[in-house]
């Protein structure tokens, strides 16, 4: 018998799922487990109502611009819940085309301009015939944190108001290429560019997940450290 339950909506998970970002979703499964915790998911896709009442974690992937473009109609309907969950502290990892839904446009490759939802304050251009694609380190000097994947987007994010990195670049292009930030938190919010998927190599970030919603639903909880697990 689990100690904790959680419910975790994997936002559009039949639609937005690059390079493996499901692969997140098995991280933290496996984590749960070890943790005490039922991990119950299920996809919220087109058509379909997000409660922000109802989930205690929320993963958005990325996409390719097509399926982003889809999205983008379909997230407008759901704009408001997702802001207020948002807003309440909900607990969300967003990977690359999820995280530039989330914020106010995202213009496509072939120069589209593709409707966010803003309830975080970046923007994303597009770059002429390039893309950044490759290993990429960063460290997050609040947590003291490092972590470590593999970048490939299109998309140049520049974060906006309350918004602070993920982490800062030792090593691979980020958010712009330019300011040396890469992903954003935002409350509870953490989204990034790194597929691989983020998680897999990353326990840290995961076991946090995992934490703050507990916390969040239960206050105080007794669960065992990452050590002690991973
Ligand atoms: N289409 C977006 C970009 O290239 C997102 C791609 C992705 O999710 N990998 O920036």
């Amino acid at each position: 018998m689990a100690d904790y339950e959680l419910t975790l909506a994997h936002l559009y998970g039949n639609l937005l799922n690059t390079y493996g970002d499901n692969g997140n979703l098995l991280v933290l499964q496996y984590l749960a487990k070890k943790m005490g915790i039922q991990l119950d998911t299920e996809i919220v896709s087109i058509h379909e109502k997000f409660d922000p009442t109802k989930y205690d974690l929320v993963f958005f992937g990325g996409g390719q611009d097509f399926e982003q473009l889809i999205v983008s109609e379909d997230i407008q309907n759901k704009k408001a819940d997702l802001t207020d969950y948002i807003e309440n502290d909900g607990i969300m990892l967003a990977i690359c085309g999820g995280y530039q839904l989330l914020g106010h446009y995202y213009m496509g490759a072939n120069g589209e301009k593709i409707k966010g939802i803003g309830a975080l304050d970046h923007y994303t251009l597009s770059q002429e015939n390039n893309r950044f694609i490759g290993d990429i380190v960063i460290h997050n000097e609040e947590f003291n944190e490092t972590y470590y994947g593999f970048e490939n987007h299109n998309g140049r994010t520049f974060l906006g108001q309350g918004e602070k990195p993920l982490g800062k670049i030792v090593e691979g292009k980020g958010n712009n290429g330019e300011d040396q930030t890469e992903g954003v938190i935002y409350r509870n919010v953490y989204g990034s560019y790194f597929h691989g998927p983020i998680l897999a190599r990353n326990e840290k970030l995961a076991y946090r997940l995992l934490k703050t919603a507990l916390e969040k639903k239960y206050g105080s909880v007794v669960i065992p450290t990452l050590t002690e697990i991973a």
